[in-house]
């Protein structure tokens, strides 16, 4: 590991043999490069573009590495340290050393940490966003918006860490006072995935840096390269050593790097964002020594339209809420329930849409409104919902097959005559298909889209403000849209019900995640 991919000094040239096929990173037209820190190949810093892992705040190579590939073109991008359990490990108690510092340091110092990692974020907004890209596939239009949402946790986070508070109360013994404290946890293991490299890192950490709680980070084996990005950035801003851990592995070692991490005596939060069947594992090794968690899982998103919908707004919310990131996030809408009265209206004007606005191809591309999903076995799942649901009787209004751009691109697919009975009307389909089931009632709708043991975001669209109210108050999902088909933002508190999850992240609310209530009776005064 170390003699090959061991690149801890800035070497430009050996900076340049991590991309060697991700020839859609081209130095940006007019740029000067006067031979600071950007590379002259590929216009990105190359400070940036780390392999190794980052301990107590210093690069440190992994006995193997494995590789990472752009999902586009299936080349790949580089190496990266494939940590174990004795970095994992390392990584803990580097966290932990860090911890009995940074619990110490004043919030008004934390915040100004966040803030210039924030600063830096969005002074590199160009390279991290190509970074998204090339690691993940995503449009860079949405690797740009990825960034700055990823920036406004940190900043958000900044200005929360000021605002910790805690409680005095009145009791009926004159003679004391009872005081509640909020305090740090401790060590937290986050675990993330790859739909959202940077913004599922920093809507967690930001919280737990703001707390006074020090992390270490497991990035998804597809999408390291942003985490470790971001460590770079923490350094420069000035985040103490050991604050921020970043330990990336290969998908073989996350189970037992996970193990590691979640029952390490020194951690005592874990947080994840990921499928709901990793989630069971996690709980289950937090169970052994009964550490809090934080579980964002997956969704079944039901997408209701109703008679008295306007039609074109329901399609705009239905284009974004489906298609964004090629519908592989988990609050895309899984499942369309359009009544009966505008459902051929609403499936002619989505078919529309979709043929009119929907561009597949590589991620770097200016039309490009659809990349590439993440791997094959994500098309293979798309593949299978599809053909489930025309064996059962659905029909394939548009797409419906592999598109020919390569191997992990499939057609954006529209398929009405859904029944519930189909795979894509049960499981989080996790690309770009849309199914529309038609239903009659209100009650039908609500009882079509509660029947899920998952419930992260719902949609509706109405105009009827009392259909509202009892729509918005029955939808058991954790998130609801209202006439609203992107509704995530920093300052709103972002997690499901049922099975989606534990916990909320970002909003005033995130921050509890990592605080312990600690009561102190005050006594003999
Ligand atoms: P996906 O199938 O979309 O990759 P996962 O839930 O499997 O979703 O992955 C999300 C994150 O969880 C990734 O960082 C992955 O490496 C990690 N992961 C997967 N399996 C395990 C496991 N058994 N223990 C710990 N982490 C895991």
């Amino acid at each position: 590991m170390a003699t090959c991919w061991g690149l801890r000094s800035c070497c430009g040239a050996r900076r340049r043999a991590l991309w060697p096929a991700a020839r859609h990173l081209r130095p940006r037209a007019g740029r000067s490069e006067p031979g600071g820190a950007r590379t002259r190949s590929y216009g990105l810093s190359s400070e940036l573009l780390r392999t190794d892992s980052f301990v107590g705040g210093r690069w440190l190579p992994a006995a193997a590495a494995f590789p990472v590939h752009d999902p586009a073109s299936g080349a790949a991008l580089g190496m990266v340290a494939d940590c174990g359990v004795p970095e994992a490990r390392a990584a803990v108690r580097a966290a932990h050393e860090a911890f009995c510092s940074w619990r110490g340091v004043s919030v008004k110092e934390r915040s100004v940490l966040l803030r210039k990692w924030h600063d830096l974020m969005i002074q590199n907004k160009e390279d991290l966003a190509q970074i998204i890209t090339a690691e993940s596939g995503k449009p860079l239009k949405e690797a740009h918006g990825e960034i700055l949402y990823s920036a406004h946790f940190l900043e958000w986070f900044s200005e929360e860490a000021r605002r910790i508070y805690g409680d005095i109360i009145y009791t009926s013994a004159k003679d004391r006072r009872s005081l509640v404290l909020k305090q740090p946890m401790g060590v937290a293991a986050i675990i993330t995935p790859w739909n959202f490299p940077s913004a599922m890192i920093t809507r967690k950490v930001g919280a737990a840096l703001a707390a006074g709680c020090t992390v270490v980070v497991k990035p998804a084996e597809d999408t390291p390269f942003s985490a470790l990005a971001l460590a770079q950035l923490a350094n420069q801003a000035g985040i103490p050593p050991g604050v921020y851990n970043v330990i990336p592995c290969s998908r073989s070692k996350a189970k037992e790097v996970g193990e590691a991490l979640c029952t390490d005596p020194l951690v005592s939060k874990i947080s994840f964002t990921g499928s709901t069947a990793t989630g069971k594992i996690l709980l289950q090794h937090a169970a052994k020594s009964v550490k809090r968690v934080s579980m964002e899982l997956g969704g079944l998103a039901p997408f209701i339209v109703f008679d008295s919908a306007n039609v074109d707004q329901a399609v705009a919310g239905a284009m974004a809420s489906k298609f964004r990131n090629t519908g592989q996030t988990c609050v895309c809408s899984n499942r369309f329930l359009v009544q009966k009265g505008i459902h051929d209206l609403f499936v002619k004007k989505f078919a529309e849409a979709m043929q009119k606005n929907l561009h597949v191809g590589n991620g770097f591309e200016e039309r490009t409104t659809q990349g590439p999903l993440i791997n094959e076995k994500a098309v293979e799942k798309v593949e299978r919902h599809v053909s489930d649901a025309v064996s059962k009787g659905a029909t394939v209004v548009t797409g419906g097959k592999r598109h020919q751009y390569g191997r992990n691109f499939f057609e954006p697919t529209l398929l009405s005559n859904v029944t519930r009975d189909m795979l894509c009307s049960q499981e989080e389909t996790f690309g770009p298909l849309a199914p529309v089931l038609k239903f009659d009632t209100e009650e039908e709708a609500i009882a079509i889209a509660n029947a899920a043991d998952v419930g992260l975001a719902g949609y509706f669209y109405s105009q009827d403000p009392a259909q509202i109210w009892r729509v918005a108050e029955q939808l058991e999902v954790g998130m609801v849209g209202v006439n609203e088909g992107i509704i995530s933002s920093v300052e709103c508190p972002f997690g499901g019900v049922k099975q989606s999850g534990l916990g909320r992240e970002g909003s005033k609310y995130g921050i509890e995640e990592y605080l312990e209530v600690k009561y102190v009776c005050y006594g003999g005064l």
